[in-house]
């Protein structure tokens, strides 16, 4: 489901919800600080003008853009199925996921953009210091944190707080890489490492953008899933002796509720409240197998002369009769 709850919005939702105290109060000071932590990189970005401090900076804002969406999207994503929608809400999460992918991929071809116009005007910075200071300060902030929420999370078996503290150190890795770039630019002179930095920090965000793209167009396009598709066959394959075969198994997802549906093929003589126990029975194998499902059977009747399990049924079904 939603992965992006380690943002500023979403953290100060799940902290008005029935969170515990103790991690509502945690949430609340790490999303006060990840805005102290993101105004101190902007600042940074303003006073030297760094490309590479720029796409360290971009990395917060992306966490707090997700959080937005995330946050309307979960609004949209627990309505229950309505006359309009009757499949359900769920598939919000993937157009959301694409929105944010997209901006992700935009925000950092925006960042190569910058450093190539960077590298062509041979730019030089006079406050790097400055830069340095500030980001070093926003990403001490950062640690901190992160130890004490990953340390208060284990303490108290409250795995948002550790999720969140250790999105909080792979930032201050991103921060830390930046500034040793800075250091070295800055007992070296060569300027032309700021915008190198930069880009190299945007394709790898960028790889992130597109995963997501990936994954949310896979969703909407009802990419099927092989776990799943594996889970659905052996459970219909158990049922060979009680139907004759089955086919046409189609599975797609809107949000987490997976929907099924195929056909089972039962002896033709059979009666149909029995053909519907066994399909019915089926179905809430299946949707039980698959958490949130829902499962449709078509039944037909067989018609292959040598089918086995029919010969079986005639003969059951005979011995059931009552002799004459
Ligand atoms: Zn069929
Ligand atoms: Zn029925
Ligand atoms: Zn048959």
């Amino acid at each position: 489901m939603m992965q992006a709850y380690d943002s500023f919005f979403l953290m100060v939702i799940i902290a008005n919800w029935g969170a515990p105290p103790l991690a509502k109060r945690a949430l609340l000071v790490s999303a006060s600080a990840s805005l102290v932590v993101l105004m101190l990189k902007f600042a940074g970005y303003i006073s030297t003008g760094s490309a590479a401090i720029l796409s360290d900076a971009l990395e917060s804002i992306i966490n707090a853009a997700a959080g937005v969406f995330a946050y309307i999207s979960l609004k949209i994503y627990s309505k229950p199925p309505d006359a309009s929608h009757p499949y359900g809400h769920g598939k919000i999460e993937f157009i959301s996921a694409a929105f944010e992918g997209g901006a992700i991929v935009i925000a950092s071809l925006w960042i190569i953009y910058k450093s190539v116009d960077e590298i062509a005007k041979g730019a030089s910075f006079h406050k790097i210091d400055t830069g340095i200071i500030l980001v070093a300060l926003a990403s001490a902030i950062n640690l901190v944190l992160a130890i004490l929420l990953i340390k208060i999370g284990r303490r108290n078996n409250l795995l948002i707080l550790e999720a969140d503290g250790r999105h909080l150190l792979t930032d201050v890795v991103t921060s830390v890489s930046v500034l040793l770039g800075l250091g070295l630019m800055r007992i070296t002179d060569y300027y032309i490492l700021d915008p190198l930095i930069a880009i190299l920090f945007a394709l790898f965000i960028m790889r992130t953008g597109i995963k997501l793209i990936k994954i949310s167009l896979g969703g909407i396009m009802d990419k099927s899933n092989p776990e799943d598709e594996t889970k659905i066959q052996s459970i219909l394959d158990g049922y060979i002796g009680k139907i004759c075969a089955h086919h046409k198994i189609r599975h797609r997802h809107g949000g987490n509720i997976c929907f099924v549906d195929f056909h089972i093929v039962v002896p033709a003589e059979m009666k149909i409240s029995k053909a519907h126990q066994i399909a019915t029975e089926i179905e809430e194998k299946i949707a039980r197998a698959l958490g949130s499902a829902g499962v449709t059977a078509h039944i037909e009747p067989c018609t292959n002369q040598e089918c086995n399990v029919c010969k079986m049924w005639v003969m059951q079904d005979s011995n059931l009769r009552p002799a004459d």
